[in-house]
């Protein structure tokens, strides 16, 4: 056993005692995502959210959701339906909530055309599963799957890939919901394209028709490069392989890089579900030294720079869904806070220098904890999606629990982001202003999407106070006048 081992079972063991207390605490209060079973109290992920509703229904047909709809309108109260609560907004807060957990059927299969039709609660791990078992996939997902599918797609959820746009745009091919008065409506095309990022205000929505392909295996090779080698040939690197990113690991001259491409050789050798350690032990490492820098912050910043010589490097192939996500065992444990920024393409490399040199500046400010994933995406064509019409860089905060992240998130925004023409994910934490909103999305973006919300909902039973806050839909007309572009 040499150095390197030692050091790395001192923190395993650290880090199994943190996970212990976890799963301790968790015991003592019983809690299943994201509704209390004897509050009926909603809470997000990063516990950032916590809502009770006056009512909370567990949907498992149709008719219980028309009925709740119209139970909203009537009463004049808001309606929105629930995903996971992994988002970190309080998109899903209303006086009626419905719990779709249970709405989560595979309705129809065809695999010749690739088509499937399946209810909005499924999550996406258990949607995987069901299309692997017919010989299809998703062509592309984010970093989990535990979300539902209306969750993900409500938000824009997006993974890696300069020739992939978001989950939601590539598979996506219609929609069913119920407007708000009740009825049941088909969305397609445009309609879909304003839609699909609703944000919980377009309907709730039943089914989705979705575009999928057959089952397809990945080649996934983790590897720690110098920064200066990243940046030397970004543009290369971010078309590299059909699924790529790194893990910028603040006040370390290192980044963690995963290359993930098509594989169409033998069976690998090992079974698909040995993960755990083998196949994901750079993220395990992760794990355990994040938390253990929440019992002891003053270590963040000399951990985030011994991270990359400590991770090994690895390689492995699996299923497509295996290979694109992580396993969600141990988030209890770093439950984090993140904020995300989509910038455009052209503006990647200046902007990763500026945020190397904010680490630097506000190192005392920010003492970030975490690795935080580098992404892309391509352009799509959805209204709300902040890759409308942008090829873009994908860049994170991550902090884990940690009281000063707003005051340091705020900084990265206005010091990093901003200036080089970012927008937010509206799904995560950002501090922008409904003006703001509108310079950076697009006035016209918002007319737009605000147009058919009303079509869809002319008596706002989903338009809760948090999204009149969050976007000018009252006073598009007058922007021009009060915002000044840049
Ligand atoms: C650990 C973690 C990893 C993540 N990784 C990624 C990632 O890789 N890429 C990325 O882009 N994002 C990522 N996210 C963000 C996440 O994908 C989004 O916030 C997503 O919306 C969460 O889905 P959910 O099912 O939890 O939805 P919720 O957060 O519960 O709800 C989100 C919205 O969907 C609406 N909604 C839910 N169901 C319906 C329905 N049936 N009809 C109408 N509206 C509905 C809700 O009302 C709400 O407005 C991550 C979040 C976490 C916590």
């Amino acid at each position: 056993m040499n150095f390197r081992h030692l050091v790395f079972l001192a923190i395993l063991v650290g880090g199994i005692a943190r996970l212990a207390q976890d799963v301790w605490s968790l015991a003592h209060t019983p809690f299943a995502m994201p509704f209390d079973p004897i509050t009926n109290t909603f809470r997000n992920f990063d516990r950032s959210v916590e809502c009770t509703p006056k009512k909370l229904i567990h949907v498992t047909t149709e008719a219980d959701v028309v009925a709740a709809v119209n139970e909203g309108r009537n009463n004049k109260m808001k309606v929105r339906a629930a995903g996971a609560g992994h988002s970190f907004q309080p998109h899903a807060c209303a006086d009626i909530m419905l719990n779709m957990d249970a709405f989560c059927k595979v309705l129809s299969v065809n695999a010749t055309e690739g088509r499937v039709v399946v209810e909005s609660g499924i999550r996406l791990k258990n949607l995987n599963l069901a299309l692997a078992s017919f010989g299809l996939a998703m062509p592309q997902l984010g970093l989990i799957s535990e979300q539902s599918l209306a969750g993900a797609m409500s938000t824009g959820t997006h993974g890696t890939g300069l020739s992939l746009e978001s989950v939601g745009a590539m598979t996506v091919v219609a929609l069913e919901a119920v407007a708000g008065n009740g009825s049941v409506i088909s969305l397609t095309g445009w309609r879909l394209n304003t839609s699909l990022v609703s944000l919980g205000c377009m309907g709730i929505v039943l089914r989705y028709t979705l575009h999928v392909v057959p089952a397809y295996r990945l080649y996934r090779r983790e590897v720690v490069t110098p920064l200066a080698h990243v940046l030397a040939d970004l543009p290369q690197r971010l078309a590299s392989s059909r699924n790529y990113q790194f893990w910028h690991i603040p006040y370390s001259a290192y980044v963690v890089e995963n290359h993930m491409s098509l594989y169409e050789g033998p069976e690998p050798s090992y079974p698909e579900h040995s993960f755990v350690v083998d196949k994901y032990m750079t993220h395990y490492l992760y794990l355990v030294v994040s938390a253990l820098t929440v019992w002891i912050p003053s270590l963040s910043n000399p951990v985030n720079r011994a991270m990359p010589h400590l991770a090994p490097m690895h390689e492995f192939i699996a299923r497509s869904d295996l290979a694109l996500t992580y396993p969600p065992i141990g988030y209890e444990s770093v439950r984090y806070t993140e904020m995300e920024y989509f910038i455009p393409l052209e503006n990647a490399n200046p902007m990763l220098k500026a945020l190397y040199m904010f680490y630097e500046k506000f190192s005392e400010v920010c003492k970030v904890n975490s690795m935080s994933p580098v992404r892309t995406q391509k352009r799509d064509s959805i209204t709300l999606s902040p890759a409308n019409n942008m090829d873009c860089i994908i860049v994170s905060l991550v902090m884990i629990r940690r009281n000063n992240f707003e005051e340091c998130a705020k900084l990265m925004q206005a010091e990093v982001f901003l200036p080089y023409g970012g927008r937010p994910h509206l799904g995560k934490r950002h501090f922008l202003t409904k003006l703001e909103i509108a310079r950076v999305y697009g006035e016209e973006k918002i007319v737009e999407w605000e147009a058919l919300r009303k079509e869809i909902d002319p008596e706002n039973v989903f338009l809760t106070d948090y999204t009149k806050n969050l976007l000018p839909l009252d006073v598009t007309k007058s922007l021009k006048s009060k915002v000044v572009f840049a």
